[in-house]
């Protein structure tokens, strides 16, 4: 009885939180959005109406959750509201980049579109990821992106983003681990013409895949500044740490793409070793950031934002 009437109130709650296509309110201030299959655990909303609110733009931000088949009348449903632009997450940011007019070169390169800008009825398809990743690295580290050895595990989505946007930054080294080998090389040679140069690297490869395991792991982490997780491991709290303690080192950054929880496993590995770390917390406000200044030509109001997501992580926890 009790789980049933829990059930009913959690329902309630979510209901009230999250639209469809069918019951967004045609009449309101402009509309914006972010859409997704499952969104209910998007910040998105609390995050960009803290920007429109700071700025005093007058806009409503939904959720809407968007099974993939109904994409395109969704799409449509926007534009016969004038929505002036909207976001996209997962699994809807590949069939976006065919509904729209224009793909952005951010978008092109990784075939996915996250942001879209409505202009009078022509839309432009973006990719704030990369850049979001790169701003939140300089933020953290206080580094550019392209003065880093750079080792990446993960070659999903994310992992790809951050891997072309660090290629385009020409950072010094790179390096891809993904579990599944073949994807990691593929990557590789795909960034090959980006991360071509004259510059001498000694023994070590300026652009690499290298297997998933220990020893190769171990081999090649000297001879890295920043370690990325872009992988999904550590998102539940049962997940393993990603790495062995014993392969980290006190010289690394280590950046993870997870910001639920706040100090996830990595960053605690990180600590105990006297490496600085940081969460993907920063990666998610820039891109949002990047998203907003698309939409509306102004500078992002960073520290309402950023307010407002710490407020909403602490309140979702
Ligand atoms: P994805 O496309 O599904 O890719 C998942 C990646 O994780 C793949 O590289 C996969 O390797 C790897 N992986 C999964 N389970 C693994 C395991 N047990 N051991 C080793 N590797 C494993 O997901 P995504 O979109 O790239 O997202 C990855 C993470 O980044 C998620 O946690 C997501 O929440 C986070 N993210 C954060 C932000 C931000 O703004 N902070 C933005 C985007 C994503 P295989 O290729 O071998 O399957």
């Amino acid at each position: 009885m009790i789980l049933v009437a829990l059930w009913f109130i959690l329902l309630k709650f979510f209901s009230m939180e999250i639209d469809t296509a069918e019951t967004v309110p045609a009449a309101g201030p402009p509309l914006y959005a972010v859409l997704g299959h499952p969104v209910a655990h998007s910040l998105s909303p609390q995050m960009q109406m803290a920007a429109f609110t700071a700025c005093q733009i007058p806009a409503r931000y939904l959720r809407i959750d968007v099974p993939p088949e109904t994409l395109p009348a969704t799409v449509q449903k926007l534009k016969s509201f004038a929505a002036p632009g909207w976001n996209c997450t997962l699994p809807l940011k590949n069939e976006m980049l065919t509904l729209v007019d224009e793909v952005d070169p951010s978008a092109q390169r990784l075939g996915v579109v996250n942001t879209v800008l409505n202009d009078a009825g022509r839309l432009i398809g973006f990719n704030t990821d990369g850049e979001g990743w790169m701003r939140a690295i300089r933020e953290e580290f206080r580094m550019d992106v392209h003065d880093l050895r750079i080792m990446i595990l993960g070659a999903g989505g994310a992992g790809r983003a951050v891997a072309v946007q660090a290629a385009l930054e020409r950072c010094e080294r790179l390096v891809i681990v993904n579990r599944t080998f073949e994807k990691s090389q593929a990557l590789v040679r795909e960034l090959e013409p980006l991360m071509r140069t004259d510059k001498l690297m000694g023994s070590c490869a300026r652009l690499a895949a290298i297997p998933w395991n220990d020893d190769a792991i171990a081999a090649e982490i000297s001879n890295i500044d920043l370690l990325v997780n872009a992988t999904s491991v550590g998102v539940i709290s049962h997940d393993p740490l990603i790495l062995p303690v014993r392969l980290l080192q006190p010289h690394l950054m280590v950046y993870d793409l997870i910001y639920r929880p706040a100090k996830t496993k990595l960053m605690e590995a990180a600590q105990e070793v006297g490496a600085r770390g940081a969460n993907g917390l920063g990666m998610l406000l820039h891109q949002g950031a990047a998203a907003f200044t698309i939409w509306t030509g102004i500078s992002a109001p960073l520290d309402a934002m950023r307010t407002a997501l710490l407020q909403a992580c602490q309140s979702t926890r």
